[in-house]
């Protein structure tokens, strides 16, 4: 499918056509986890495209409205409409409560979408407690005439939709073809069609997460979470929809139809989709044995790892890719990413020592432009980055006297890799800037430094204030034969 996003950008800045459909706020969905495991090197890949995305629209100077959702409740196995909510598995699996399932890798979910520096979005609502809204939604798609109610389970109606809408607009499928292709399971045949999708599903017994309903205690199908959280949040029709390619079918397509039988209208103007991320050329699986959790890499602890790959490392491989191309993970690959990251964030260092010239050899002005102009570019992160590195040329060449830069060059370069490689690409410093650790280490330094001089002048009144005062804040200074270390109690 032809991302519509080049001409959504290009629009929003060369033109200025685009208005949001709401404004002041740009409207932005994207489907979030199921928070039933750890989160995985899959997860970063859509954290990632969209934390760019919002970065850059915020950048542009738009509101956002950035809805990401949480699903914990009704996405059962294989994606289908039969089998055990993931969720509920897990819990039997690890004797605890469903939402306490939820709760853990949520908690694991966030911790490590801050590990990368993605921004939080504006709301994010939870599947579960937007059961109210769900069941409101599927009442309206059976008043339009778009469902059907067999044996306290509510489905959509496929075929008397396509007979108005175009159900396959977004995947480019065929109804024939999905007619011969679907199979029909054990347990589907209450179903008018195969490729029918559940709205709600009627509780079996054994089932935990349930709620009341008009038809049957039961619980929502997948797909419906989302088309009533992104009403409700951004309204019948919004800006922009993004997701993992995986999600294109049948979920996303399964929202265009809710969404539009329901109100009449397409609910989304841009779909965005990030593609895959594949292992030594395989596809990532459990079975594989290839899969691969991100505190895994952070920490290097999983056999195809040949060291731990911090974040940024994780961040600057990932935007090295364009979002809409397949992108090969491997240790060799990973371990270019840290080099070329350290020689970006190298340059920026030098760049804050550089000394002005009087007269320029370059053209910074040139190098704002093509910045801008690979980002309008359908979010081309690949191209930035290659400018970028046009950039710390230049700061190397000044560094060894090749090329000259002017006192307003290296403001406008300062500027410039603030803007594109800290605010927008997301990166940071892992070694200085933020970091408490380092942070602490410098103040210690500086102190034992205070100490060290007041020994030499024998100022020993002095070095033993400061050694028992840090000791009362439970820091021991260990004196070695050059200078001293610290620990903390
Ligand atoms: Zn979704």
């Amino acid at each position: 499918m032809k991302s519509q996003l080049k001409l959504y950008n290009s629009l929003t800045r060369r033109k200025k056509i685009f208005t949001p459909l709401h404004p002041p706020y740009v409207g932005m969905y994207v489907c979030g986890p199921t928070v039933y495991s750890e989160a995985h090197l899959g997860h970063a890949r859509p954290a990632i495209t969209f934390d760019l995305l919002y970065r850059y629209l915020l950048h542009l100077e738009y509101k956002v409205r950035y809805v990401r959702n949480i699903t914990d409740v009704g996405h059962l196995e294989n994606d289908a409409d039969e089998g055990e909510d993931k969720i509920e598995k897990k819990a039997r699996l690890e004797h605890l409560e469903p939402m306490e399932v939820v709760q853990k890798y949520l908690n694991s979910f966030l911790k490590n979408m801050q590990d990368l520096n993605t921004l939080h979005p504006s709301i994010e609502p939870r599947a579960s407690g937007h059961i109210i809204e769900q069941i409101e939604l599927i009442k309206e798609i059976l008043e339009k005439g778009y469902a059907y109610e067999i044996n306290g389970s509510v489905y959509f109606d496929v075929l008397k939709y396509s007979k108005k809408y175009n159900y396959g607009k977004l995947s480019g499928r065929v109804l024939e073809d999905l007619q011969a292709s679907t199979r029909t399971l054990d347990g589907q045949n209450e179903k008018k069609n195969p490729f029918d999708f559940a709205l709600w599903k009627k509780a079996t017994p054994g089932h935990l997460m349930r709620w009341p309903s008009p038809w049957s205690v039961g619980f929502p199908g997948w797909h419906l979470e989302c088309s009533a959280m992104s009403t409700k949040y951004l309204g019948d029709v919004f800006d922009i929809h993004g997701g993992g390619m995986d999600l294109l079918f049948p979920h996303h397509e399964c929202e265009i139809a809710q969404s539009t039988a329901a109100t009449g209208n397409e609910p989304v103007r841009y779909w965005v989709h990030n593609n895959m991320i594949t292992i030594d050329g395989q596809k990532m699986a459990r079975s594989l044995g290839n899969f691969i959790t991100l505190d895994q890499l952070f920490t290097g602890d999983h056999p195809m790892l040949q060291q731990a790959y911090t974040p940024m490392t994780i961040r600057f491989f990932l935007l090295q890719a364009h979002y809409r191309s397949t992108i090969d993970f491997s240790n060799e690959a990973l371990q270019a990413a840290e080099k070329g990251l350290q020689k970006l964030l190298k340059a920026i260092e030098t760049l804050k020592k550089l000394k002005p010239s009087l007269t320029s050899t370059v053209d910074i002005k040139a190098l704002w432009n093509n910045c801008h102009e690979a980002m309008d570019d359908d979010l081309n992160s690949p191209m930035l980055l290659s400018h970028l590195f046009d950039g710390v040329k230049y700061i190397n060449s000044a560094n060894d006297g090749s090329e000259k830069l002017t006192a307003a060059d290296l403001e406008s370069l300062k500027k410039l890799f603030n803007t594109f490689v800290f605010d927008i690409l997301g990166l940071k410093d892992e070694a200085s800037g933020g970091n408490e650790e380092k942070l602490a280490d410098d103040l210690m330094k500086i102190i034992i430094n205070l100490r060290q001089d007041a020994k030499n002048k024998k100022e020993w009144g002095i070095s033993d204030k400061i050694r028992d005062e840090l000791k009362n804040a439970g820091i021991i200074l260990k004196d070695l034969k050059d200078g001293a270390d610290w620990v903390k109690e």
